[in-house]
Order: structure tokens, then sequence, then C-alpha cells
């Protein structure tokens, strides 16, 4: 089978291919012929690396998998062959305190499929069956690709740690990013009021299509004034802030007493800058958020099933063509996700 391999971090021309053995399903494994691979900001970190982090190359990037079971091992009884399955990329142990309460997310053997293990930029790819779930029938293979990353990620942002509610003002940073349009379609079916951000017209323009209140230009105005304005001076409920060092401190005095600011990354850097007496003055909460917990995933599949929750997908690359769609990514020129098909 062909595989998209990371073998030493680089520039997307670094992202080589080669000709693997299709794995055999061990027992409780299923093996699942991969469709679509949703491509995430994730895998340009684990190509470029991070400096003192290391990843465990040579490395399969990808980590938004869907595809057909092409056989079940030993004792699976929940999956057979031809399921159109989709795949939750966390990775855990299944027996610590942490994933008997629900709460996989803190397993300390936590890992994920395209970070620290071998992920779905390949054709075929043997996970154990607790990972696995039926895709709905009315998605297609590339849509259900746009999922679990991105609509996981922001369920446990804001229903998890934020605990949003209905009425509630939320502002949300980089329109057009796959986390921000999931946070954006999960604050809208809580019935929330949403301002959005984002430097270029294009993607706001985009981004009303979804849902969102007020799209605020960050090129033409500041984002905290505008926030200040639209709010009476009160400032947000929450604040989804996956930016960084350019806004953190402003999405801080953006938050209205008792406010929460919840974030699941830095992409403009993470050496912050932060005026402590914000915090405490105004009893806010400052939360960190990776990914999510098992239940989230199902439970996000569910409103895939219903259609409260849609994929918005920038476009379909094929494998050959990864580098490039790399490339795209890098230069923030997709909006939505990008997905690689498989034969
Ligand atoms: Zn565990």
């Amino acid at each position: 089978m062909r595989a998209a391999v990371i073998k030493q971090h680089g520039p997307p021309e670094s992202i080589s291919f080669e000709d693997r053995p299709v794995p055999a399903p061990e027992a409780m494994q299923v093996l699942v012929k991969i469709k679509a691979c949703g491509l995430n900001h994730l895998d340009l970190w684990v190509r470029r690396g991070v400096p003192g982090h290391k990843f465990p190359l040579p490395l399969v990037p990808g980590s938004d998998i869907t595809g057909i079971v092409d056989k079940a091992g030993v004792g699976v009884s929940r999956f057979k062959t031809g399921d159109r399955v989709i795949i939750d990329p966390a990775l855990s142990c299944g027996y610590c305190a942490s994933c008997q309460a629900g709460r996989n997310h803190l397993c300390a053997r936590w890992g994920l499929l395209g970070e620290t293990d071998d992920g779905g930029c390949q054709e075929y790819l043997a996970v154990h069956e607790r990972q696995v779930s039926i895709l709905p029938s009315q998605l297609t293979f590339e849509q259900g690709a746009c999922i679990p990353i991105n609509f996981v990620t922001a369920w446990q942002m804001l229903v998890g740690k934020a605990g949003i509610r209905p009425g509630e003002t939320i502002l949300i940073h980089g329109a057009g990013s796959g986390v921000s349009v999931a946070c954006i379609q999960i604050a809208k079916m809580h019935g929330l009021q949403i301002f959005v951000t984002s430097s270029s017209e294009e993607k706001l323009q985009r981004t009303r299509l979804i849902g969102g209140h007020r799209f605020l230009n960050t090129s033409k105005e500041s984002f905290r004034e505008a926030v200040r304005n639209l709010t009476g001076k009160q400032g947000v409920d929450v604040v989804v802030d996956h930016v960084g060092e350019p806004t953190f401190m402003d999405s801080i005095r953006a938050l209205k007493k008792g406010g929460r600011l919840v974030s699941c990354g830095a992409t403009a850097g993470s050496e912050l800058k932060i005026d402590w007496k914000h915090v405490f003055f105004k009893n806010l909460a400052l939360l960190g958020s990776t990914y999510g917990t098992r239940g989230d995933f199902c439970e996000v599949l569910r409103h895939f099933e219903s259609g409260k929750l849609t994929a918005v997908l920038d476009s379909t690359v094929k494998l050959a063509d990864l580098a490039r769609a790399h490339a795209a990514l890098e230069e923030r020129a997709v909006f939505g996700k990008t997905v690689a098909l498989l034969p």
C-alpha cells in the first residue's frame, strides 16, 4: 500500500512516499481501507517540527480518517467487512481511572493518530474497535473527514470546558480556520450571540453563510474596542482564542466579569505576556483544552446525523499532492477543510 511519510522535519517537499505492507488486524482491531483523510494545522506542526518536542519519526500524518472495514480481527463484534466507518483518532489505555471515568483525553497514555502514531495519509490502518464508529449514512467519506479534530476539539472547549449557555455572548477568533467554523456552529446551536474576527474580508463574508451575528475585520478595527461598543462596555462571556501572542491580552480585556477564555492552541506564538490583575479582578477563568473525549466524539456524530452540524469542505486533493495541500494550508489560503482522497 501507498503511504505518505514524514522522515525528517522540513518544508512541504520533505513529505515522501513509500510502499508498505498492508497491516493485519490484531485481536479487537479493525482493518480500515481508508477513503479520505482530513488535514489539520496539527499536520503542519508534525511536518515542521516543534522546538523542544519530539515526534516519533518516521510518521504517517493525518488524523481525520474515514473508510471501509476491510477485515475485522478476532473478538470484534460491532463491525463487519464493508461497513462505512469514521475513526476517533484518540488513543488511550481504556483501563485507567480517567478512561474509566469517561475522561480518556486525560489518560496518561493518551496519543493521537497522525501525531504520536501513524495516521491516515496511507491506504490502510488497523485500529482498536473502540475507536471506530459507523459513518452516518448521509455523509460522504470526505464530509466525514472534516469532523473529528475540529468538531471534537470545539465541542470540548465550548460545552465541556466553557459550559456555554443560551443567551451568552461569545467571541471567536480566526474565521475560516476549521476549529473556528466548528465553534461557530456549536455556539449557534446553543443559542449564543456570536462575534467573529478575521483579518480577511473574504473569510468574514464566507463565515456569514455559516453563522454569527457580528463580523469584525481586525485589519480595519480593534476587536477589543468593537466588543466594548457592541456589548455596552460589558465585554463577552466567552472568548475562543487559538491565535496566541497577537490577540491574547486583548482577548482577556474583551471578557466581561466572570468570563471564560478557552484555548486549544496558539498558532501565532505561545510565549504570552499577561497582566494578571485582569484575571483576578474580573474573576476570569483561563481554560486550556486539547481534543476531547470519546463521549464528545459520539455526541458530535449524533448532531451530524440530525443535520444540526455540517461539514465545511474547502477542497479535496489526491494523496500524491499532499505537499501542495500543506503549502496552501500554511498560506491560510483555505476556508474550512482540505481532505486527501485515497484511491
Ligand atoms: Zn487510560
